[in-house]
């Protein structure tokens, strides 16, 4: 899958590019990912991709003719990908919408600086407009990283295990499972016994119990949408007769 990037900053994302999974993913030929200079389609001496806003106010916004010369390049070389803004303005990038990235035909984000770009090149030239949260950023750069990392991990073959991504948070709308290394004993905490038990149908069931304790405890929010399964209703029943017969009343409380 290709990825372009069209920014001021390119050298950004040199780093992004040479380590770990996402360098591996590049060698191995699963993913490109090239970052467009905007000032090599800017004019004059200085090169200048931004101005001052009509209306007045503070700030600068990225002038329309360089940073649509940039994306015009990208969707040349990229005819089928889809041109995505990094904006705090944006829908909210969730693991679903990384998903659905993922089995696209590659993207071509746009960062915007500055206050933004002009309005008549997000009407005309942007597909979509993604958010990474309700906080403002000073470009879109780290934004466009964050969406391209979360996406590269389900393009097949690049976590190495294929089940990765699905077993990951969010993935069936809970949080994944607590997990555990050696050594056994650490500063005198043990590893839960069932994990050593090598009884695979145990750990699943503790694995599952410990999802849903875990998005109970940290991301209530998530449960409240989700439809369970017959095993997680079981679960979760367990703990409701449980939790019952602790607060169950006193003698007398009632009357
Ligand atoms: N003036 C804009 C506003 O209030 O909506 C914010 C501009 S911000 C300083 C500069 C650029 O950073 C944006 O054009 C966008 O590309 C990027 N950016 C900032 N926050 C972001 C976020 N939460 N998600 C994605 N991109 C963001």
């Amino acid at each position: 899958m290709d990825f372009r990037v069209v920014t001021i900053f390119p050298g950004m994302f040199d780093a992004f590019a040479s380590h770990g999974i996402i360098r591996r993913a590049i060698e191995s030929g699963r993913i490109t990912i090239d970052a467009i200079n905007i000032r090599d389609f800017a004019e004059g001496r200085h090169r200048v991709t931004d101005d001052r806003p009509y209306g007045g106010g503070s700030g600068m916004v990225m002038k329309p003719e360089p940073l649509v010369r940039a994306i015009r390049s990208a969707r040349d070389l990229c005819p089928a990908s889809k041109t995505i803004l990094l904006s705090p303005q944006g829908r909210r990038f969730d693991q679903q919408e990384a998903r659905d990235l993922a089995n696209g035909r590659g993207v071509i984000f746009v960062c915007g600086r500055y206050e933004g770009v002009d309005e008549r090149v997000y009407e005309n030239y942007i597909d979509d407009e993604l958010s990474i949260g309700d906080y403002v950023l000073t470009g879109g750069e780290l934004a466009a990283m964050v969406v391209m990392d979360a996406v590269i991990r389900f393009i097949p073959g690049v976590l190495g295990n294929e089940d990765s991504p699905e077993s990951d948070s969010f993935s069936d709308g809970l949080l994944e499972y607590a997990h555990y290394t050696r050594p056994q004993l650490f500063e005198g905490e043990s590893v839960p016994e069932v994990l050593l038990s090598g009884h695979h149908g145990d750990v699943k069931r503790w694995r599952l119990e410990s999802s849903l304790v875990r998005t109970f405890l940290k991301r209530p929010d998530l449960m409240e949408k989700r439809e369970f399964t017959p095993e997680e209703k079981r679960i979760l029943q367990q703990w409701s007769r449980r939790i019952e017969s602790i607060i169950r009343p006193e003698a007398g409380e009632n009357e």
